[in-house]
């Protein structure tokens, strides 16, 4: 009899960890894996505000699939996934396709603009290496033309973030301390440089107590932030926001959307049914209605039924499904009863740069400052050693000093 044939699509957290894992718990003789990525490498997601604002290197976020992925055990193809095709099995990619017997989906998310016009086309997003590498380009161009072009403003160097989540208050958090290098490499004077957030709510991250919100908006504003707050943002031109009951338009020659993110489109491509652009999965994290197929990380709607809300999208959710997600794949092929997912929250930290930041841990203790900014990258660092091993955590780690 042939062995059963394991695809998992995607290498970010859900997809690396539940090959990982996978590779320990099953033997070669009792099923194939074959792991699908766009790239060769893994990046952390988590990471990418850095990339974006230029306070890390881009080689820094990511390491090569095959380093921490015996290619000998996992066929490793590096191609983009275009549609699953369920009811033959099988996975059309863009150059070829591939069938399997069980099927994990963790494809992550995609920028959602919520059909605010003109986002797509002028807007910037952080979504994988490249378009963070993007960010960090532009930026540093507006810096580098700024004495040199005649035809350049002082609104050029103004840098417009628009929506006040975990991303974009991440990613103030880097500008602040990007800004004043690039001023002096550059030459600029550091009050010609605007570093402005419009966010729709009245407040910035609103999940976590008031304390810790007057705490970064405070950090920020001191560091330079302008918070345009209650703002909604009606369309995006090439110049700017347009925002506000009077469409007031805020010019800027650097505009990035961090307004929210919806599953990948291949689940719309794929025909499941979708909640927000998420599959619903089962507890056991199957996609309703078909038994071999997993759905993980952040293409998953998975429902906190105490709070009647689904979790928020995150790499130690994602992490955590692929366990749950490996172990039931496991006892499919045994033929054993599957377990249901449940979450166990280690917390949530926000960094605001390298020295500061806000967070809850161990249910409820709440921490700010440079303890914060420590248990980030605590954070960081442990993803790496679970997704990347030891080896890894010594070359890619953070150990920046404050
Ligand atoms: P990802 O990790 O994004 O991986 C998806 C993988 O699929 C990638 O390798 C991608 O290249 C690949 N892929 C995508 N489309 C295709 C395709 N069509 N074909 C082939 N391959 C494809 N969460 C936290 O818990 N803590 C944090 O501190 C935190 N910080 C964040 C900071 C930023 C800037 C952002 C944007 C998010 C942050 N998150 C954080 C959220 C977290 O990154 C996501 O929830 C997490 O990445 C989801 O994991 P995933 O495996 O579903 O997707
Ligand atoms: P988000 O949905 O959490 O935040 C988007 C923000 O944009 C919201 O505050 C929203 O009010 C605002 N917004 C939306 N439309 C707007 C408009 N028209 N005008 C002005 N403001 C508008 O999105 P995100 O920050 O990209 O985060 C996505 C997910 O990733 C979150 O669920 C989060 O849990 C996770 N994440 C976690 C971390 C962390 O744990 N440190 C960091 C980044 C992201």
């Amino acid at each position: 009899m042939s062995k059963p044939k394991i695809v998992v699509l995607g290498a970010g957290y859900a997809g690396l960890k539940t090959m990982r894992e996978l590779t320990k718990s099953l033997s070669p003789e009792e099923a194939d894996l074959v792991l699908v990525n766009k790239h060769n490498y893994h990046y952390e997601t988590t990471w990418l505000h850095e990339v974006a604002a230029g306070t890390i290197n881009p080689n820094q976020a990511r390491f090569m699939i095959s380093d921490v992925i015996n290619p000998n055990r996992v066929r490793l193809i590096y191609d983009a996934v275009v549609e699953v095709k369920q009811e033959d099995q099988r996975v059309i990619l863009e150059n070829g396709e591939i069938t399997y017997d069980y099927l994990v989906i963790a494809l992550g998310f995609e920028s959602n603009t919520f059909g605010i016009k003109g986002m797509e086309e002028n807007a910037f997003a952080i979504v994988d290496i490249d378009s963070s590498r993007e960010i960090r380009e532009h930026i540093e161009l507006q810096f580098a033309k700024y004495k040199t072009d005649e035809h350049a403003k002082d609104s050029d160097l103004t840098i417009l973030i628009g929506g006040a989540g975990f991303t974009g208050i991440e990613l103030l958090g880097e500008l602040v301390e990007k800004v004043p290098k690039l001023c002096k490499k550059y030459d600029v004077d550091r009050h010609k440089v605007k570093i402005i957030n419009v966010e729709a709510m009245p407040s910035i991250l609103p999940m976590f107590t008031k304390d810790l919100v007057s705490h970064a908006t405070q950090s920020l504003e001191d560091r330079g932030v302008e918070f345009r707050l209650g703002a909604a943002i009606k369309e995006c031109s090439e110049d700017g926001f347009v925002v506000g009951d009077d469409n007031e338009l805020i010019e800027a020659g650097t505009v990035v959307w961090t307004g929210g993110v919806t599953g990948s489109s291949v689940l719309t491509e794929s025909g499941f049914e979708l909640t927000r652009g998420k599959v619903t999965v089962n507890g056991d994290l199957r996609a309703p209605g078909y038994d071999n197929i997993f759905i993980l990380g952040d293409c998953a709607w998975v429902m906190d039924e105490e709070a009647d809300r689904p979790f928020p999208p995150t790499a130690q959710a994602a992490m955590q499904h692929a366990n749950t997600c490996a172990r039931n794949i496991k006892a499919l092929l045994d033929n054993e009863p599957l377990e249901t997912f449940i979450f166990d929250d280690k917390g949530t930290v926000a960094s605001l740069g390298t020295t500061d930041g806000i967070g809850t841990i161990l249910s409820g203790t709440e921490l700010k400052g440079k303890a914060a900014a420590a248990m980030k990258k605590v954070v960081d660092n442990r993803s790496v050693l679970l997704l990347g091993g030891p080896k890894m955590l010594l070359k890619k780690g953070k150990y920046r000093p404050f």
